[in-house]
């Protein structure tokens, strides 16, 4: 009897110092074009995936939930102008910014997730209202907003989004449609921004936010809205995803990495590297995904020329990536 208390003791201090060490990961979006990293641009999202690094890893180092890190995480990225999310989304087919956002707490499978939606400052606080003081898990466009009105989630003027680079890309887009010069295969993509974290009591929970595609149909939903698509959170696995949303839809994307952890007790990266390297390419999609695991391994596989992100290590230290590591 004695033993079997020192064991269940023992198994219980290796579980916590397991999972005593908070993690957290974040991208800026796989929608990278090598050519438009200037030496400025370059710096300033260093400097923007590091302030919210910086945020999410305040509230883990402090006990906080990864729900709430990785909120505060996107909250960083959505006000950062740099980032096709929030503020500096791209502009759809009829010259406005359509935002999507979802978050899913992997220790409780509650999840929210909004669509379609043009006056909201920060959209993946519109998700977290939809999880935490509504019945539903996912609300688009007019009801949505109306949601956000009645739990007090601040409503902006949609030139509140717009930023010049963002315009100008859709004039281009405009365009190459117009002379039919864009290839079909060759949908162009501009980021998104999520994040995943492992907080001290071991809960992983995922939250993605975006402006979706450049000239994107009115009314089209991508994949980060779509729970288990662009975004999903269980007990042992957390995926944000960014890409040819259509492609990750179809592949169930982010579920299907979990899935792998979860059944076939793949490691986190071979599931994630799976996914993103074999299955999606074979569709025809592109993209990336930052996914972690319950003991904190954590893997950020793209096929896109780069991909935003950054993470902090075990030691509280900041690490942030641009394109495929030497
Ligand atoms: N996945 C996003 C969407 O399809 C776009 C992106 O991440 O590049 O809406």
């Amino acid at each position: 009897m004695k033993c079997l208390l020192v064991a269940a003791l023992l198994a219980g201090v290796a579980a916590m110092s397991q999972a005593a060490t908070p993690v957290l990961v974040v991208h800026g979006g796989a929608g990278v074009i090598a050519r438009e990293v200037t030496p400025q641009k370059e710096q300033a999202v260093r400097a923007g995936l590091a302030r919210a690094l910086e945020a999410g890893y305040a509230v883990l180092r402090t006990g906080g939930s990864s729900v709430e890190a990785v909120t505060r995480a996107v909250v960083v990225l959505e006000d950062d102008p740099n980032f096709n999310a929030g503020r500096g989304a791209v502009f759809n087919h009829d010259g406005r910014n359509e935002l999507d956002a979802a978050i899913m707490d992997g220790a409780t499978l509650r999840a929210g997730s909004i669509a379609n939606v043009h006056k909201v400052k920060n959209p993946i606080l519109l998700a977290r209202a939809v999880m935490e003081k509504s019945p539903h898990v996912m609300l688009v466009g007019d009801g949505a907003e109306e949601f956000a009105r009645t739990v007090g989630i601040e409503l902006v003027d949609p030139k509140y989004f717009y930023t010049e680079e963002r315009w100008q890309q859709w004039q281009q887009a405009l365009r190459a449609e117009r002379e039919k010069t864009a290839a079909p295969d060759k949908t162009p993509h501009h980021g998104t921004v999520g994040a995943v974290a492992l907080d001290a009591q071991g809960r992983l929970a995922a939250a993605t936010s975006t402006g979706g595609m450049t000239n994107k149909r009115y009314g089209r939903v991508g994949d980060s809205p779509i729970i288990g698509a662009g975004t999903y959170a269980n007990a042992q696995c957390a995926v944000s995803a960014t890409g040819w949303g259509e492609f990750y839809i179809r592949a169930a994307a982010a579920h299907d990495i979990c899935a792998r952890v979860e059944y076939r007790r793949e490691p986190v990266a071979e599931a994630a590297r799976d996914v993103v390297l074999e299955l999606i390419p074979q569709l025809g999609g592109d993209g990336g995904v930052i996914a972690l695991d319950a003991e904190g391994h954590f893997a950020m596989p793209f096929n896109t020329e780069g991909m935003y992100r950054g993470w902090v290590d075990r030691d509280g230290k900041v690490h942030i990536a641009i394109f495929a590591e030497k």
